[in-house]
């Protein structure tokens, strides 16, 4: 998890057509990125059950003489500095310009994996055309029609197994905890008092072909790995993208954590990219925990909190079984509690109800409250448990599941929650055929 592949490429060889092709393939979520002044894309991807974050540099207009060097070596650049692999598209039709040369060149220059591919070999007599790629001196040369989609599998498939492997410190079992935000709230701070001096690094673990960091630390009496430090740490040399290079190193961070602490700043109140980031860690089925930071900064009084609080909960429905915590980096107010409320949810997430236990309590419910007749036929819900599944999932079975509809789902929903502690764990509820 984790991975991003970008795509680059001069203008007119087929990047929007590949990036739509390949998000497009599953259920596309395509987030085109608000605010951001160039059009660029980021989405996620799936292949063979593995999922990677896809990122269209885009750039430029479709005018090759508006077209100068350093705009280039920005979209380059910007792939170099958040992805681990990079797709650089080349058109079969044109063969090699000056444009791909400079490419080819940055390329060179770094040390990231690059796939060259071909683009529009629409049919298989042109796949000779190909060799000429081959003197970029960057490897193989996949050819692919991104408009009829051939030949895009033999890609995904050299794609996926050139992901970095796991290290066995990866896979321990220890919380994974992402410190996710948009610019300024606070993250590197937090970070920073999390990983202080006065704290004990058990082990940094850095891959050799990993960029992300993932750092095993014991502080203020947990232990835990922090998710992706390096890349929120690190500062964009491109200013003006500071908005879409924290978005996907959020996207990247919520992806390969269990439990995310989304940092708010509470002189700003919650705002739209605040709400953004949100959903993709519930969708994303993560562990979260919302900290009000920069707390120092508000003036007090005695219903301040409750308020603040409050109007979280509002901006953030339908899912509102979240801690809210206020913190300061600062003062280091709260964030021994901000750690231990990640704790919590990170059990909570884990945890697997006993099928005796959960149909005691649920059936219960069921009986006072069953789900309502449609066109004259009986729900009957015969029991429930909850799926082995990595993020909590309770599967009900009945013998019509086609009829139980979204309303009451979230009452079952909001039942387990009375009934069980899932603070700030999304769950799934599926029906099932008995
Ligand atoms: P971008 O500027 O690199 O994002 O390129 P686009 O995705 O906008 O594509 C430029 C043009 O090439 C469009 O007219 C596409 O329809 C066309 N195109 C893209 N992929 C293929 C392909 O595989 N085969 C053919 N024949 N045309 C393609
Ligand atoms: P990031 O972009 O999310 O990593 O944010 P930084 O950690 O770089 O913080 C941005 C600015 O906010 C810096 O000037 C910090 O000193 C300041 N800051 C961070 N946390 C707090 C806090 O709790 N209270 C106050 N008053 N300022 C903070």
């Amino acid at each position: 998890m984790g991975n991003v592949v970008a795509i680059v490429g001069r203008p007119n060889v087929g990047k929007s057509t590949l990036f739509n092709r390949l998000t497009e393939s599953r259920d596309a979520i395509v987030d085109s990125v608000a605010g951001v002044t160039r059009d660029r894309h980021y989405g996620k991807a799936e292949w063979l059950n593995v999922e990677f974050g896809l990122i269209d540099t885009g750039g430029y207009t479709h005018n090759t003489d508006d077209i100068f060097e350093s705009e280039i070596r920005k979209q380059v650049n910007l792939a170099i500095e958040e992805a681990n692999i990079i797709l650089f598209l080349v058109d079969v039709n044109s063969g090699i310009t000056d444009f791909d040369e400079a490419i080819a060149n940055l390329l060179r220059k770094s040390k990231k994996k690059v796939f060259v591919v071909a683009n529009k070999v629409d049919t298989y007599d042109r796949i000779a055309d190909i060799h000429e790629f081959y003197k970029f001196g960057l490897g193989e040369v996949y050819p692919i029609s991104s408009s009829n989609g051939s030949q895009t599998g033999d890609l995904l498939d050299a794609l996926i197994a050139a992901f970095p492997e796991k290290t066995p410190e990866e896979e321990i079992d220890i919380p994974k905890l992402a410190v996710v935000g948009r610019p300024n709230v606070g993250k590197s701070s937090l970070i920073n008092v999390l990983t202080g001096k006065e704290n004990n690094i058990v082990t940094p673990i850095s891959g050799t072909t990993r960029d992300s960091i993932n750092t095993r630390y014991q502080a203020f009496g947990f232990d835990f790995m922090l998710v992706d430090t390096a890349g929120i740490r690190k500062r964009s040399k491109i200013t003006e993208d500071l908005e879409f290079y924290s978005v996907v190193r959020s996207m990247r961070s919520i992806q390969e954590s269990d439990v995310c602490l989304l940092l708010l700043d509470a002189s700003l109140g919650i705002e739209k990219q605040d709400l953004h980031i949100y959903s993709e860690i519930i969708k994303a089925k993560k562990g979260i925990v919302i900290l009000v930071n920069k707390w120092d900064l508000i003036e007090k009084e005695s219903k301040t909190m409750e308020q603040f609080k409050k109007s979280i909960l509002e901006r953030i429905a339908p899912f509102t079984d979240v801690p809210i915590i206020f913190t300061s980096t600062i003062t280091k107010q709260r964030v021994h509690k901000a750690l231990e409320t990640a704790m919590e949810v990170y059990q909570a997430r884990i945890q697997k109800i006993p099928t005796s236990k959960l149909n005691d309590v649920m059936l219960e419910e069921i009986e006072r409250y069953p789900p309502p007749a449609i066109k004259g036929k009986y729900i009957r819900i015969k029991y429930c448990m909850q799926l082995p599944t990595h993020t909590p999932a309770f599967a009900f079975y009945c013998n019509l599941p086609q009829y139980v509809k979204d309303p009451y789902k979230r009452f079952l929903e909001n039942k387990i929650r009375d009934h069980f502690n899932f603070h700030g764990v999304p769950i799934s509820i599926f029906m099932r055929k008995k």
